[in-house]
């Protein structure tokens, strides 16, 4: 039977509604790297450090009083802000109860993170090196990458010239904006590691945190377990400029080549950088340094494992995201199955995964 004109316009009205949806979803995903530019810039201007100097919510007037932008640009910021409230990095609200009044912004548990620039719970250093356009503009050229063979170049070398260990060794701005954002995630989440996840450092006395940066992460094990001989490798221009320390040794070396002996190796942050065959030679080396009786040594790695934790739309998301980011440098982020194959290809007999760092997991694995 034919529809009748009531129903097709409810068809048509229906197809077009979906088509809207279709545009809007387009939209929103076009509009994606704005919003990741909202948060740089109130990163620049410091907002979130306003309103924590100001002592609380802050009106307009109040957080241009102590950011370094022109009186010009008052109503834009007010735009900006708008993006960054509607978007959970901000709280606003009317000054009086019936609506009226100024707006009167304020921080939340996100935008809190971003106040101060050290200390265990900033992460400034960090999203200002992810939204550097070192790091951002290689992703303009990812279509044109395709076009290539692989592995070489990766994208971040086909836009700048260097690998990104050539360019934190010869760029020095970027080497420094490299370490110090790698010293605020260590902060960030090591704290919570010693804290949360104690237990995997038990019955360990010596560890070499391999390709450990600046030293972060270790000295916060270090400071966590004293009874612990915590040392780091790294390449010499790293080593180089890494802080003294009473209880963290360093060494200047190549993983590739040989990893100092100890019962615990930590890789934090490593493997994702490497293809399969090149975390294959890390971890052989790891499996080299470390105790061959079973029960005593083992690898620690610190990574994503892409599908574990919860599936909270946000984090999965997140996890595929970071994926595609790290491609830039050749690297990947690994389901279980793929951690499974590297690790058993290295010689490992056994692993776990303990999923309890939101976007990242604890994997040992057992010689
Ligand atoms: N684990 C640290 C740093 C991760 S970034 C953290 O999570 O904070 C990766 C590190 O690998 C860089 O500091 C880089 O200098 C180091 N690295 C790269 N190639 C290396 C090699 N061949 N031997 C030792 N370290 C290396």
């Amino acid at each position: 039977m034919a529809p009748s004109a009531e129903q097709n316009n409810h068809t048509s009205t229906d197809g077009q509604q979906s088509m809207l949806d279709a545009q809007l979803q387009l939209w929103h995903h076009t509009l994606g790297y704005v919003k990741s530019m909202a948060l740089k810039a109130s990163l620049d201007l410091r907002i979130p450090d306003a309103i924590d100097q100001h002592g609380g919510p802050a009106t307009l007037p109040q957080i241009v009083a102590k950011v370094a932008l022109h009186p010009s640009k008052i109503p834009c910021l007010r735009r900006l802000m708008r993006v960054l409230t509607v978007t959970g990095v901000f709280t606003v609200y009317h000054s009086s109860a019936d609506g009226g009044g100024d707006l009167v912004y304020g921080l939340t548990p996100v935008s809190r993170l971003m106040v101060g620039s050290s200390g265990p719970l900033n992460l400034s250093h960090f999203l200002n090196l992810m939204l550097d356009p070192m790091l951002v503009s290689p992703f303009l050229g990812l279509g044109d990458w395709f076009q290539h063979e692989m592995p070489d170049p990766s994208l971040l070398k086909m836009t700048h010239g260097w690998d990104v260990f050539d360019l934190t060794d010869h760029h020095a701005s970027f080497g420094k904006l490299f370490g110090n954002g790698m010293v605020a995630d260590s902060g960030f989440v090591m704290d919570i590691v010693v804290k949360e996840c104690g237990d995997v450092f038990q019955g360990i006395s010596s560890l070499v945190d391999v390709a450990g940066g600046l030293g972060a992460s270790t000295q916060i094990i270090a400071n966590a377990f004293p009874h612990v001989e915590c040392s780091v490798l790294e390449l010499s221009h790293v080593v180089a400029g890494a802080p003294a320390s009473k209880n963290v040794k360093f060494f200047a070396g190549d993983m590739f080549e040989s990893i100092p002996s100890a019962n615990a190796i930590f890789l934090k942050w490593v493997l994702h950088d490497w293809g399969d065959a090149d975390c294959v030679k890390i971890l052989k080396n790891c499996k080299k340094a470390i105790p061959c009786n079973k029960g005593v040594g083992k690898v620690i790695i610190l990574d994503i494992v892409v599908g574990a934790g919860s599936s909270d739309q946000n984090l999965v998301e997140t996890q595929v995201l970071f994926d595609l980011f790290i491609m830039c440098v050749n690297g990947a982020e690994r389901d279980e199955k793929e951690w499974k194959k590297i690790i058993f290809e290295a010689g490992f007999s056994d692993y776990k995964i303990i999923p309890v760092l939101g976007v990242r997991s604890i994997i040992e694995a057992y010689p």
